[in-house]
Formats: structure tokens, C-alpha cells, sequence
């Protein structure tokens, strides 16, 4: 059987007892499959043995011979400390609670040791050791080290581990097919397993674990393969329009504009214009750097859909975003006919009433909001395009949610279009796995005459200079933002690990800002535990100019889009992320004027990576150099993204530091899935356990 098929209770296993069965299911360990899956995090290489003079660092095995024993304390808790010596090398040994290793430790005695030393008072000393005779073999070989949560203990670990290869690990079937194992160089299944536990060397441990990395990423790239060709197969979605050509709708909002689109904006206009042409749904994720004008593209897709007769739905994290996005749509659209809407969660009974009504008969065409876009009692006349906005911020189950609510309209069977925007790029590799089944489209250019955002780094100490800078900007008749990490009301605690020292938040800088930095121009205040309808008048002044300064937590950082403001100014920006300063800064240089960020941090307590942040976003203006150096600075388990993806649960693959098998993986499971059209029914065995454990079909 497979490994994720041995349900059979922990109980099973020799040597554990109902009191270790209540320890694992405490730790989520529930079957002997379970608990053979929950892999080493580490080893500890007690097969080589280092002598006393070679130590550096860390647990160590060495043999010394024990020269003297000496008693520390006295009565009941007298501790034996024996003192031991190897080719002139000293050390000592502290056995508290173990005056019986007396006789274990003889004067004179020669003994193998494992222990974990360290310099103490100028002696170098252990006191977690385990002692064996002189070529003994009762702690050779290499250990695994487990993960531990409270209660379990490695000696628990591992002799059920031990005991539970011993007893179940011939009945591990493999998994990857045969001839892919075959060209992979790939262990048997169980023999890879028993090495990961218990590595005879270091070398059979890299072979075992590079066939089970090998092994998962087959798995991910078979889903992700698999969904890619259903959605291909899945031809219910008539074209919308003929050829690639921009739709009258779409011809008339561009030349109503201002201005004219970037290369960028039109060759995305013209792949999702193929896409809509094409007999299955479009899903195609949309990549430009924060200001590439992302929410045009997302209107004109929405055009061409609605010229066709359907309705699209256009999605953002935060009611601030969907408003605006709301305005936006209402001033660009209406013109042209359109009828858009918004929908939130706070929007009241009777009013919702009427608008889900619209919706349903499809009066309303164009619908901007946020996660109530999906509320259980919304319906649609007739979805053929849903667009998630920041889409990094929402996960698979949300996506479904939303495309699911294309068979709530007239056309049972109907999967829309979808389009996802971030400006959050993700790394090529990361693309191959997360989104592997989605076409990407890429904004690389900015809208013409943007200069990018002079950024610069101040102490604190040196805000002054800063706010005089600043007012310069607003005597010009420009706006400025004023960011903070916390909100600083009564609500609000310390978060932790900050030394005690008291940061100024949003509320108190919004007051010292306009009294007595600025007292000549209007300011207000916005956060997330504001009122909505107060934010909705707070943003909609600072939009007109009648408020010249917002003091805001990073509540703007998405979205907000005010061209006049000319100046972020960002403090304690030491306490911000690389891609949320990255965010904040793109909320100015909206307009054709040169615009600034100033990152103010404090010095003392200063990280060394938190300033090779700040360094990193004042040397560079674009946001796929920035994800880069992200990538770099916090290492790529905490890329935006990868979480996200729910079955993207790797045990041990990386699929940045593993890039090469990935796509040597991705390249086997899709000729696979080519070759042998059954599998796309799941009639593998092998495929069918992968497909157990992945999401409902999506597209
Ligand atoms: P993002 O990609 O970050 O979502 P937005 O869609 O918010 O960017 O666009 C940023 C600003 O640029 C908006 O004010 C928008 O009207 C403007 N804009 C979009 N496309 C162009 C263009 N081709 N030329 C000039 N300005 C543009
Ligand atoms: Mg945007």
C-alpha cells in the first residue's frame, strides 16, 4: 500500500503504549503512515569520532580516558563531575541527577562519548552526554533529529519510528511511476524512507532525500497538469467575440482617455482578447509592478464581456480598494453605458436587497466589491468574467467561491473567465508550481512621463529636516502621506520583542502633525478601525484635495491611488516589510511630477536585516528587482503566495532551492498525463492518490 494509506493506529507499533498514542495525536500524528511522513528536521552525526583537541562546536562523539572524579554539593544533591582527558585535551563532565555514572566513569577508565559541549568559566564541559564503553556501538551511526512538540521527545521518536519501519516498511508500495523512477535514479519508496530516518551515511541520505523531494514535486506538477488539460478540455465557453481585436466598447473607453496605454497594457489587452476568443475559459494571472495601471486592463476585459451579453465581477481585498475601484469604474463606464456597482459587506439590508436583485436579472453588468461578491445569497444573471485585485491576498477556496457563482445564472454548466493582478511578482519557479496552470501576461512598463520615486533614508533624530521638505511639497499644492505601523490608540498593545520602547502611532502623529508640525494645512486620520462610512468621507477628501495630509497605517497600502500626493513619508519604517515598503511607495509618483519617499527609522535597536531592507528599496524603484531581494533577505518559505495555494504543502521539497527537479518533475507528470489519456481520468492508481489530496477542479 502507499504510505498515506497506512491509517492503521499509532497503538500498533511495538513500544507504544496509549500514553505515546495520546502524545503523537497531540502533535496531529494520527496513523503509523503519519507518523513515518513526519521527517527529520535535522540529524546528528555521532559516527565519526572527533577528538577532544578537534572540537569547535555543537555535540560531538569523541573517547577520553576519565582522570578524577570530584563532588560538587553535598547530601542528596551532590553532583559527580567527572574530569576526562584525551592526548592532552581536558574537559569535564557534570552528572546531575546521575551519581550512579560513577561507576559507568571509572578513574582511569577509557570511554566513548557523545555529549553536547561548551566552554564554561575557561573549562570546556557537558552535562547532556551519553557514555559508552571505549568502541562500543550503543550510539553510533547518524540520528535523526525530530521537530518537537510538547510531551514527545526525540528517544519517543525514535524508537517508534525504528520499530515502525521494522514492522510495516516492506509493505510501502512506490508511488512515481516505474519508467520516471527509473530515468530519476530514484530509491524504492520504503528504502528511501528507512534511509531518511536513519541514514547509514550522509550520502545515502542526500540519494534518499532527493527521491523523495523528487517524488513530491512529481505529485504537485501531475495536479497541477492534470487541471491545466481539464481546463483546456473543458470547451463549454463560447467565444465572446471575434479575433483579438479590441471590441467597440473597448475602442471607445481608450479613446475617451487621457492618455494613451502602454505597450505593456495593450499587448495584455490583446492576449486576454485571445483568450476570450478562445473555446475555454480564460485564467490568466496579470503581473505589473504597483502603478503599471493594472485596474484599466481589468475595465477593458470587463467590456468585452459585457458587450457579449455577460456580467464580470471584479474583486479586492479591502472595502477601501473596491471603492475606489467602484469610482473609478462608475466615472470611466457609465459614460459608455455600463452599469456598474458596488457590493460590501457592511451595505445595508434594504439597499442589498435591490442590488442583488440588479445583479440576478442583470440589470447591473459590472459589479466591484469585496469577499461579498461570493455571500452565499448573491446570484448572477450570467458571470463570464470574475477579476481578483491583489489576488495574493485571497486563496484557492475564495477563487473557486467566486468562479463558482457562474452556475448561478442562466448557463448551469458556466465556468468565467478569470484574471488575476498582483504586483507582487512571483518567481519564475514559484509561477511553475503555485500558478503552474495559468497563462501569465506581464506589464514591464510604466505609463509614460513617470519618474521614479526619489527615495531616501532618515534617522529620526533628522525628521524635521524631513517635514521641511514636505512642507515645501504642500506650498507647491501637493499632498502628502504619513504612514505608521501601529495605530497607536488604547486598544492597541506592544507587539512583542520591541524592548520596551514606545513607538508614536497614527493617532497621536495625525494630532502633533496638524498642530503643531503643519498647523497651516488640513490633515486627517485613517486606519483600519475607523468606521466605514467616516472612511469612505475621509478618502473621498483627501482624493478632492479639501485634506492635504493623510496620517494612515498601511491600510493605504493597496490601492489607494491619488495622483496629487507628492510625498510617503514612512516611520519607523524599520518595522515594514520590503514588499509592503515597496507598496507604500507606489502609492505616490502617481501623477507626471517627480515625487518622494522618505523611510524614517530609528537607530537604536536597529536590525542588520531591517536595514539591508531599507537599503534594498532606496537602490531600486522596480518591484520584480525588489521580490528578488526579498527572496534573498528572508529566504523563500515566507514568499507571499506559497502558503496560499492550499495543497501546496511540501514535507520536504523547496521548489526554489529544488528549481531543477521541479521542472525535470513538471516535464515527466505532463508527458504523463499526454501520453496516457486515462490517467486524466484518474484511473492510475498513482494519479488517483495524488488527486485524492487535491482542490476541487477549478477551472
Ligand atoms: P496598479 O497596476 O498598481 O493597480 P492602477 O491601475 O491603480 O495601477 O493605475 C495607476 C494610475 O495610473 C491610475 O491613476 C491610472 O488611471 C493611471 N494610468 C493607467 N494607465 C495609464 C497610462 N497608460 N498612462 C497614464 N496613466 C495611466
Ligand atoms: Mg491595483
Amino acid at each position: 500500500m502507499f504510505l498515506r494509506e497506512l491509517l492503521a493506529p499509532v497503538s500498533g507499533i511495538k513500544g507504544a503504549g496509549p500514553a505515546s498514542e495520546a502524545l503523537l495525536a497531540a502533535a496531529g500524528i494520527g496513523s503509523i503512515g503519519a507518523l513515518l511522513s513526519y521527517y527529520p528536521r535535522d540529524y546528528e552525526d555521532r559516527s565519526v569520532i572527533v577528538p577532544l583537541s578537534g572540537w569547535r562546536r555543537g555535540p560531538v562523539c569523541t573517547t577520553a580516558t576519565v582522570t578524577a572524579h570530584d563532588w560538587i554539593g553535598f547530601g542528596a544533591m551532590r553532583t559527580l563531575k567527572a574530569h576526562i582527558e584525551d592526548s592532552g585535551e581536558r574537559a569535564c563532565l557534570l552528572c546531575f541527577n546521575r551519581p550512579f555514572l560513577k561507576n559507568v566513569l571509572p578513574v582511569g577508565g577509557r570511554v566513548r562519548i557523545w555529549g553536547r559541549f561548551f566552554y564554561k568559566y575557561g573549562e570546556l564541559q557537558a552535562s547532556v552526554f551519553e557514555t559508552d564503553t571505549e568502541g562500543g556501538k550503543k550510539f553510533g551511526g547518524i540520528l535523526p533529529v525530530y521537530p518537537l512538540s510538547a510531551g514527545l521527545s526525540q528517544g519517543l521518536l525514535r524508537k517508534l519510528c525504528k520499530n515502525a519501519l521494522a514492522q510495516y516498511g516492506q509493505c510501502i508500495e512506490d508511488e512515481v511511476p516505474a519508467p520516471v523512477a527509473r530515468s530519476e535514479a530514484l530509491l524504492h519508496k520504503a528504502q528511501a524512507l528507512g534511509i531518511l530516518h536513519f541514514p547509514p551515511s550522509m550520502d545515502d541520505l542526500e540519494k534518499a532525500r532527493n527521491t523523495l523531494i523528487f517524488e513530491e514535486l512529481f505529485y504537485l506538477e501531475t495536479v497541477v497538469g492534470k487541471r491545466a488539460m481539464e481546463r483546456k478540455n473543458h470547451g463549454n465557453s463560447t467565444p465572446s467575440k471575434t479575433g483579438a481585436q479590441n471590441t467597440g466598447l473597448q475602442k471607445r473607453l481608450i479613446e475617451r482617455l487621457p492618455f494613451e496605454l502602454t505597450g505593456g497594457q495593450l499587448r495584455t489587452l490583446a492576449e486576454i482578447n485571445g483568450d476570450f476568443d478562445s473555446p475555454y475559459p480564460m485564467a490568466r494571472l496579470l503581473q505589473g509592478d504597483v502603478g503599471s495601471g493594472k485596474t484599466l486592463v481589468a475595465f477593458l476585459a470587463a467590456l468585452a464581456v459585457i458587450e457579449g451579453g455577460g456580467q464580470a465581477a471584479l474583486m479586492a481585498p479591502t472595502e477601501l480598494l473596491a471603492r475606489q475601484h467602484a469610482e473609478n469604474a462608475a466615472r470611466l463606464l457609465e459614460p459608455l453605458g455600463i452599469k456598474p456597482a458596488y457590493l460590501a459587506g457592511n451595505i445595508k439590508a434594504a439597499g442589498r436587497r435591490e442590488l442583488l436583485k440588479a445583479l440576478a436579472s442583470g440589470e447591473i453588468n459590472l459589479v466591484l466589491g469585496t469577499h461579498a461578491l461570493f455571500s452565499a445569497d448573491v446570484q448572477y444573471h450570467n458571470l463570464r468574467l470574475a477579476v481578483i485585485d491583489e489576488q495574493h491576498r485571497f486563496g484557492v477556496i475564495q477563487r473557486q467561491k467566486i468562479l463558482d457563482k457562474g452556475k448561478t445564472g442562466v448557463n448551469k454548466n458556466q465556468i468565467p473567465h478569470l484574471l488575476m493582478m498582483s504586483a507582487t511578482p512571483i518567481p519564475r519557479t514559484l509561477a511553475l508550481t503555485v500558478f503552474g496552470d495559468l497563462d501569465v501576461s506581464v506589464i514591464p512598463d510604466m505609463p509614460k512621463g513617470r519618474k521614479p520615486v526619489e527615495t531616501h533614508l532618515a534617522k529620526e533624530s533628522n525628521a524635521q529636516k524631513v517635514y521641511d521638505f514636505v512642507k515645501k511639497e504642500l506650498d507647491a499644492g501637493r499632498q502628502a502621506y504619513f504612514v505608521y505601523p501601529l495605530i497607536g490608540d488604547d486598544e492597541e498593545s506592544e507587539p512583542a520583542g520591541d524592548e520596551g520602547k514606545k513607538i508614536t502611532g497614527a493617532v497621536q502623529m495625525a494630532e502633533k502633525l496638524e498642530r503643531e508640525i503643519f498647523p497651516s494645512y488640513q490633515s486627517a486620520l485613517l486606519h483600519s478601525r475607523i468606521p466605514d462610512e467616516e472612511k469612505r468621507r475621509v478618502m473621498a477628501q483627501f482624493q478632492s484635495g479639501a485634506t492635504h495630509i493623510l496620517a494612515a497605517t498601511s491600510v493605504v497600502e493597496v490601492g489607494v491611488d491619488v495622483p496629487n500626493a507628492s510625498c510617503m513619508v514612512i516611520h519607523h519604517a524599520e518595522r515594514f516589510g520590503l514588499s509592503a515598503l515597496h507598496q507604500l511607495r507606489g502609492r505616490v509618483g502617481r501623477g507626471g511630477s517627480q515625487a518622494y519617499c522618505f523611510l524614517v527609522y530609528s537607530e537604536n535597536g536597529l536590525s542588520e536585516s531591517a536595514l539591508e531592507r531599507l537599503k534594498a528599496i532606496k537602490q531600486n524603484s522596480s518591484g520584480f528587482v525588489i521580490a528578488e531581494e526579498d527572496l534573498k533577505i528572508r529566504g523563500p518559505g515566507l514568499i507571499a503566495g506559497i502558503e496560499q495555494s492550499g495543497y501546496l504543502k511540501l514535507g520536504i521539497a523547496d521548489p526554489i532551492r529544488d528549481s531543477d527537479a521541479l521542472l525535470r518533475a513538471r516535464e515527466a507528470a505532463f508527458a504523463m498525463l499526454e501520453n496516457d489519456p486515462a490517467l486524466l481520468r484518474a484511473e492510475h492508481r498513482c494519479v488517483a492518490a495524488v488527486l485524492e489530496r487535491a482542490p476541487p477542479f477549478v477551472y
